[in-house]
């Protein structure tokens, strides 16, 4: 009765703004199907190789269920970015690379896509196990994705995905010094932020993001515990083994401590190793109490700078 009165709006994707004269094609292989416009065919290819590759060599740090991604290369974006996502399974690069290369680093930006967001892909593959399964056959992939990150913190989504970058390329934002200047600036002016607030952020004051956290807790968990312990760690958790925090309860049996301790040794961990290399740089200081993050400056008539 509920559902015949109630009326909701449902949409599919939307893959707009390519005008109905370009010509799609499309590479198949075991792990994607590449679909792109007619005149990136080489770049089209690079990324099925890549894709392919990780693939084939990275499944034992997060599982080998396998299921084929449509991935879709878009050339006609002012945005650099991507994703991936359920309902329906798929994938889109936006090709437009970022500007910024002491950000995310210097490879070529369809690799560096493909090796990020090709975690996220066999993230989603090997998350549909357990209870999250379950909600997959009863409710399609929408479902899974409310269990899945029901128990899957977001932080672990993109750590891993920023950890795998490091691992399989000699770039990745594991290995730039400027992914770390937001925890090295935290814990050079002494601020003790509590787990909440370096969880869900603040409008008050900065608080580093969770690609940044996720990375720090992550790559704390494969250096102790091994390549294997974040596959073991997800794979009860997205189960919903307890079904009570899963995720907290799996890190308990894997480390032997609990999540509390657990988080608190990661952060000290790289607390510690960056209070060693700091020797001798020297923190830029500044009187004002607000924290405030000046973007696109623009000069105006009366010659002061505006900022967004
Ligand atoms: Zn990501």
């Amino acid at each position: 009765m509920i559902f015949m009165l109630s009326c909701i709006f449902t949409n599919a994707q939307e893959f707009g703004g390519n005008p109905p004269s370009i010509k799609w094609l499309q590479i198949n292989s075991k792990a994607v199907r590449v679909i792109f416009p007619a005149g990136i065919d080489s770049e089209a290819n690079r990324v099925a190789n890549v894709v392919s590759y990780l693939n084939d060599n990275t499944q034992q740090t997060i599982g080998n269920k396998q299921k084929k991604v449509n991935l879709v290369l878009q050339t006609l974006t002012t945005i650099s970015n991507a994703y991936v996502s359920l309902g329906p399974f798929r994938s889109e690069f936006f090709l437009t690379p970022f500007q910024n290369s002491f950000e995310l680093g210097s490879l070529p930006w369809a690799d560096q896509l493909a090796i990020h967001e090709f975690r996220h892909v066999q993230q989603y593959n090997n998350f549909n196990v357990g209870l999250s399964h379950a909600m997959h056959i009863f409710f399609g992939q929408e479902g899974q994705a409310l269990a899945n990150n029901a128990v899957v913190p977001n932080w672990f989504f993109e750590g891993d995905a920023v950890f795998n970058e490091t691992n399989v390329s000699r770039q990745g934002r594991g290995s730039l010094p400027y992914f770390y200047n937001p925890y090295r600036s935290l814990w050079q002016a002494g601020k003790k932020y509590s787990w909440m607030k370096l969880r869900n952020g603040s409008y008050k004051d900065f608080v580093p993001d969770h690609y940044a956290l996720g990375y720090l807790l992550v790559a704390y968990g494969r250096e102790k515990y091994g390549d294997d312990f974040w596959k073991k760690v997800t794979h009860d958790a997205a189960s919903f083994k307890g079904l009570f925090y899963p995720f907290q309860v799996a890190i308990k049996k894997y480390t032997g401590k609990n999540y509390i301790a657990y988080r608190n040794d990661a952060l000290t961990y790289f607390k510690s190793r960056f209070a060693k290399t700091g020797n001798g740089t020297t923190a830029v200081t500044t009187s004002s109490k607000k924290f405030t993050d000046e973007e696109y400056p623009v000069l105006i008539e009366d010659g002061s700078i505006l900022f967004v």
